[in-house]
């Protein structure tokens, strides 16, 4: 089937009902019915009909969305909002609706961000810059990607230091072997999230996983997907494909512990569903990906003996909340672990706006999502704030830097893994 008569099949699906405005973070901040999930749609189903042209209202309506996915998780009718997303804004790309500089100025920041060496070195080299800046990026990059030179865009803070973080290829099960597991060790995560990585594989091993790194695994395609470079996207998915394949057979899942590529990784049946060298393929692989978090409660943790003393609050992040539908394993974990208290944040599964690109390319919109993310933070009084995807990650770590908190922000899996280390 075509992409223009998927994106028909999947637009009918909505009734207009509106269940999903109140459920969608652009709506609640704007009150415009165009940054509204509905309005987006009836955009979208316009321009199919051939009522309106795919102007540039359309592409602002589409470029302010974030792909949240909350609407999908607020819809009676099952739309699939997120698929609808990606297939109009491969359409902006393809088409080529937007500036020729801005298109470019947005792949390079992709491919910055997905190849891992790349990212460590323009962190260093900006790190520089915008220490001369106040720590953020100047003019023009920001007037290229957000239109919007005022605005800036801060960089992230790496968890430790600064370089390409590598895994062994296989890490053995502590005790008797009861599973053997892949990993994803992802792309951004090992240049920002080197400490998280290491984490997530000692407490695989803790609970008798022997965990299998393919040293050429590489980035999954979600940030290509998600910001409309279809055939990027899919050439990355192909090529992890690849990689992880010689060891497939072996592993009883593949975990992964950033929302944004597991729910794009379990979606790799249906994306590559059209290429008859992998469609099987992608299939057999999608079916194997857990969430880190899923894949622990599934197996039974082994509980950790040692206690943490924290006051802790879960941020849900989108793409695990509303993408894959994983809410309470993370919760069961961290209240798993003896001395922890979990207090819930008031909107916890909603945006804090960091959103794969999103606070660079939308650094508004963002800014007022993180500032009510913060103060809900702050009500509860935590020290420590977990969740499970680099975006969120580092996002909110800026704005606690920012707000003058003393909250450190973690991966669940890296509070179990202090439980089990005393640490
Ligand atoms: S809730 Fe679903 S069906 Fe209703 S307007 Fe929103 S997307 Fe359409
Ligand atoms: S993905 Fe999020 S921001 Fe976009 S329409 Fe749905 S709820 Fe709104």
């Amino acid at each position: 089937m075509s992409v223009s008569h998927k994106l028909d099949d999947k637009t009918i699906k909505c009734i207009r009902c509106g269940f999903c405005l109140d459920a969608c973070p652009t709506f609640r901040l704007t009150g415009q019915e165009s940054k509204s999930p509905r309005g987006r749609i009836y955009l979208v189903r316009s321009w199919r009909e051939g009522v309106i042209p795919f102007g540039p209202d359309v592409v602002e309506a589409l470029d302010t969305c974030l792909g949240c996915r909350a609407c999908e998780t607020a819809c009676p009718s099952g739309v699939a909002y997120g698929s609808i997303l990606e297939m109009a804004r491969e359409h902006i790309e393809s088409a080529h609706l937007r500036p020729a500089a801005q298109t470019f100025a947005r792949k390079q920041l992709l491919e910055t961000l997905t190849h891992p060496g790349r990212l460590a070195f323009s962190l260093r080299a900006a790190g520089l810059l915008g220490r001369l800046t106040g720590g953020k990026m100047p003019g023009l990059a920001a007037q290229l990607l957000s239109g919007s030179p005022d605005q800036g865009i801060a960089l992230p803070t790496p968890q430790g230091e600064l370089k390409v973080h590598t895994l062994p290829e296989r890490s053995p099960a502590k005790g008797d072997r009861r599973h053997t597991v892949g990993m994803l060790v992802g792309c951004v995560m090992r240049v920002l999230f080197g400490e998280t990585n290491a984490a997530t594989v000692r407490v695989l091993q803790e609970n008798g996983c022997d965990v299998v790194a393919p040293p050429a695994a590489g980035c999954c395609g979600a940030l290509h997907l998600h910001a409309g470079f279809h055939a990027d996207a899919l050439a990355r998915m192909r090529a992890l494909i690849d990689a992880f394949e010689p060891c497939l057979p072996e592993l009883d899942a593949i975990v992964v512990n950033s929302a944004g590529c597991g729910s794009t990784l379990k979606e790799y049946g249906e994306l590559l569903e059209d290429d008859p060298d992998y469609r099987d393929r992608a299939r057999a692989f999608a079916a194997k990906v857990r969430d880190v978090s899923e894949w622990l409660v599934a197996i039974g943790l082994t509980p950790p003996a040692r206690p943490v003393h924290a006051v802790v609050s879960y941020h849900d992040a989108c793409h695990l909340a509303h993408g894959q539908r994983v809410r309470q394993q993370p919760r069961q974990l961290l209240q798993q672990i003896p001395g922890l208290q979990l207090v819930e944040m008031d909107e916890a599964d909603t945006c804090c706006g960091s959103a794969g690109v999103y606070n660079i390319t939308q650094p508004r919109m963002a800014r007022q999502l993180l500032a009510r993310k913060i103060a809900h933070l702050r009500e509860t009084g935590a020290r420590i704030v977990a969740t499970g995807n680099p975006g969120c990650l580092a996002w909110i770590q800026q704005g606690v830097r920012e707000a003058g908190m003393d909250v450190r922000i973690c991966h669940p899996v890296e509070l179990l893994d202090a439980a089990y280390r005393n640490s």
